[in-house]
């Protein structure tokens, strides 16, 4: 088979999710996402179904623009409502998102099958987490942060100062 007849059409991937807060384990899916696309849009989700967001979307997006260095390669964006509607405004039909556990599967696959039912042109990249990256959750990241610990190894500065002054520690 001939690589030569392969589309020269630009690769553009979205990488969703709720961000609240970043951590190094969405940094880490971020930066070995880049060499695989020609452009990466970071798609942070305004109305996450965990109804208990612990930053505004604004806020979230204020972090993240604080740890990564924006380029032609990368965006940043808010949506809500259906992520395949926001993609097709930006030509992206490549979805990454990162597993850790086994038990992130079953809702992962179940999001690949709806979100590639609802548009056909979607396909959705599974990125296994690091071994080192696989315990950090946003979720718990807040709760160490909450009962007062250190959290500086999973989270950029921005974020662990933003916890800091949440939680005023
Ligand atoms: P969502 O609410 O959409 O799951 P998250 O911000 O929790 O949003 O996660 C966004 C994506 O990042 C998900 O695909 C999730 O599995 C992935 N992710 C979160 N933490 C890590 C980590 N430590 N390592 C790799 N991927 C991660």
């Amino acid at each position: 088979m001939y690589c030569n007849g392969m589309s020269e059409k630009r690769r553009i991937a979205v990488y969703p999710g709720s961000f609240d807060p970043p951590t190094y384990g969405h940094v880490d899916i971020i930066k070995r996402s880049l060499p695989l696309f020609d452009k990466v849009i970071i798609a942070v989700l305004e109305n996450p179904s965990k109804t208990t967001a612990l930053f505004t979307p604004n806020e979230r997006v204020n972090m993240l623009k604080e740890i990564l260095t924006e380029t032609n390669e990368t965006k940043l964006i808010t949506f809500k409502g259906l992520l395949v509607d926001c993609m097709s405004n930006f030509g992206a039909n490549v979805i990454i998102r990162g597993l850790r556990f086994v038990s992130d599967f079953e809702y992962e696959m179940q999001m690949a099958l709806m979100n590639h039912s609802l548009d056909a042109r979607v396909e959705t990249v599974f990125m296994v987490a690091r071994p080192e990256r696989t315990f950090v959750s946003s979720s718990l990241v807040k709760e160490v942060a909450k009962l007062g610990r250190d959290i500086s190894p999973f989270v950029p500065p921005p974020v662990a100062k933003a916890l800091k002054e949440k939680f005023a520690i």
